[in-house]
């Protein structure tokens, strides 16, 4: 709408109120923030009303600013304010696209100032209580900590400043997207949006940071608002992987791309998801396009291969972690801390994952041979999955009892105390330096089938060619031969090898020779694995 009073202005007189606006203005732009010169630009200037007349602003002075010309007309909201922020993301938007990335709400933090600190507060049984000695807070905030009563999750709300939360983008590898401006827009006429968005913290040192997973897009709008706090919902020490899980559904529901099921399951990581999307895009092909390779998304985003080729193999780990038929996930310690599970998600990682997943990219196409089952990466998953699954069934389900838990078992031992030894077995062999080891001779097993028969080597690739039913026979039977040796329930060894942490090479040497690197004899003979497979 034009402005009466700029129209009743004498040529004179506007110069006065743009001499007037640039000097409130510290001599930039209104929109942009960059320098006008009076002069320069004299021909390319703009002087607007920071709230629209529509929008029942003033056609008066205190409602003018003074922009260049170029950005009054290119802006992307009526209200100049609203405009400047916009701006601002925009030019974030352009230093990030430089690095082939957009901007997440961990890149508005850090824009802001933020995400730099960590909570220490104090833990009891329904109340939270923390300080913010970084921001000279030192006053005792307590709140109620609450259970949310259908995920069991305990948490609390509050408002936190930015310098304490950080965005955790495993969870929410999503970017900000172009809706962002409706927020901002709404959020600025003082319109309420579910404020809250979902965080996570870590109890176990009594310092955290709380990790935005969900809701960026409104905390993203608050802060772009300038907010210096925003009220949260804090989850404590969540299942993490139920929140990946939750993220990861919500992804692809949301999406709603038309992915084949099973390579759905495979493409678990939201992050690889993510960068698929890109790619389709970003090569123009149809959505469901799933003919380009591992290889092609690794060349696409150059300066990002290492990242591609983690979020590739992490689609695969996360696919096999959280696939519901997981039978060994229940003996897994998903949040690093528990004394109830024998085996730890970073010992799996170091095992299972690093052992039998194909580390290198496929340049086979995403869903070579899905419809005949023989889809490498799908082969792999559910191999490691089987594998996995059979592991469960003979060592620890109806066999390691939670109730008893993994906690001092060793010294209890010494002090006289006994266990059941279907329980004791299945504690001693989910030792990360034990499992490293039998877990090798494993796939030792698996290897030595195809070499006997004459085939190639399968190497690396081990787990992505279909195992006939006898490889899953030899390990069966390797894996029960294992388990009857006497070390695992020989109470005797509970202040030797057992007593503290060893290393890989020291079980290696145990299995090899049956003697400690010190020469104790700890087995009858070296293991042999043709014996060990009759
Ligand atoms: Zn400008």
């Amino acid at each position: 709408m034009t402005s009466l009073y700029l129209s009743r202005l004498k040529p004179d007189e506007r110069q006065v109120l743009i001499a007037k606006l640039h000097s409130l203005q510290h001599g930039n732009c209104f929109i942009c923030e960059q320098a006008i010169d009076l002069e320069i630009h004299k021909d390319f200037l703009d002087v607007d009303h920071v709230v629209p007349l529509n929008d029942r602003g003033k056609d008066d002075p205190v409602n003018f600013a003074l922009t260049h010309a170029s950005c009054n007309r290119s802006k992307q909201a009526s209200n100049l304010e609203v405009a400047r922020v916009l701006h601002r993301f925009k030019q974030l938007k352009e230093k990030l696209a430089n690095e082939n990335r957009s901007p997440n709400l961990g890149d508005l933090l850090q824009n802001a100032s933020g995400g730099n600190y960590k909570l220490d507060f104090k833990l009891s049984e329904n109340i939270i209580t923390y300080s913010m000695g970084e921001l000279g807070d030192n006053s005792l905030h307590s709140l109620p900590v609450y259970q949310d009563e259908l995920s069991g999750f305990r948490f609390f709300f509050a408002n936190i400043p930015i310098q304490y939360l950080a965005h955790d983008d495993h969870i929410n590898p999503r970017t900000i997207g172009p809706n962002i401006s409706k927020l901002v827009e709404e959020f600025y006429k003082k319109r309420p949006q579910l404020h809250v968005p979902l965080a996570w913290m870590n109890s176990e040192s009594g310092k955290s940071a709380i990790h935005v997973f969900d809701g960026q897009h409104k905390a993203a709008a608050q802060i772009m608002l300038g907010a210096r706090a925003l009220p949260v919902r804090v989850f404590i020490d969540p299942d993490h992987d139920t929140l990946i899980t939750t993220n990861t559904n919500a992804g692809t529901t949301l999406k709603q791309v038309a992915f084949d099921k099973s390579v759905q399951r495979h493409l678990g990581s939201s992050l690889y998801q993510d960068r698929i999307q890109r790619f389709l895009k970003e090569t123009g092909r149809p959505e469901d396009d799933l003919s380009f390779s591992e290889r092609d998304l690794v060349n696409h985003f150059k300066g990002q291969s290492k990242e591609i080729k983690r979020y590739i193999l992490d689609a695969v780990r996360n696919g096999v972690t959280s696939d519901s038929g997981n039978r060994l996930r229940d003996y897994i310690d998903l949040g690093g801390r528990g004394k109830e599970s024998p085996l730890s998600y970073s010992t799996i990682e170091k095992t299972f994952y690093s052992f039998f997943i194909y580390q290198e990219v496929l340049d086979t196409p995403i869903n070579f041979r899905a419809e005949e089952g023989e889809n490498p990466r799908i082969v792999e998953c559910k191999q490691i999955l089987h594998l996995m699954n059979l592991i469960a069934e003979l060592i620890y389900i109806d066999k390691f009892d939670p109730e008893v838990g993994t906690d001092k078992i060793e010294s209890k031992l010494q002090k006289g105390e006994t266990f059941a030894h279907d329980h004791l077995r299945a504690y001693r062999m989910s030792k990360e330096e034990i499992v490293y080891n039998w877990l090798q001779l494993v796939g030792q097993v698996a290897r030595t089938y195809f070499i006997t028969l004459g085939r190639p080597d399968p190497m690396g690739r081990l787990f992505q060619i279909p195992f006939p039913d006898q490889v899953w026979e030899n390990i069966r039977k390797f894996l029960e031969n294992l388990m009857a040796m006497p070390l695992w329930v020989n109470t005797d060894l509970s202040d030797t090898v057992f007593g503290g942490k060893q290393n890989n090479g020291f079980w290696k040497t145990v299995f090899e020779t049956g003697r400690t690197p010190q020469g104790m004899t700890v087995l009858a003979q070296p293991l042999n694995l043709i014996e060990m497979i009759r």
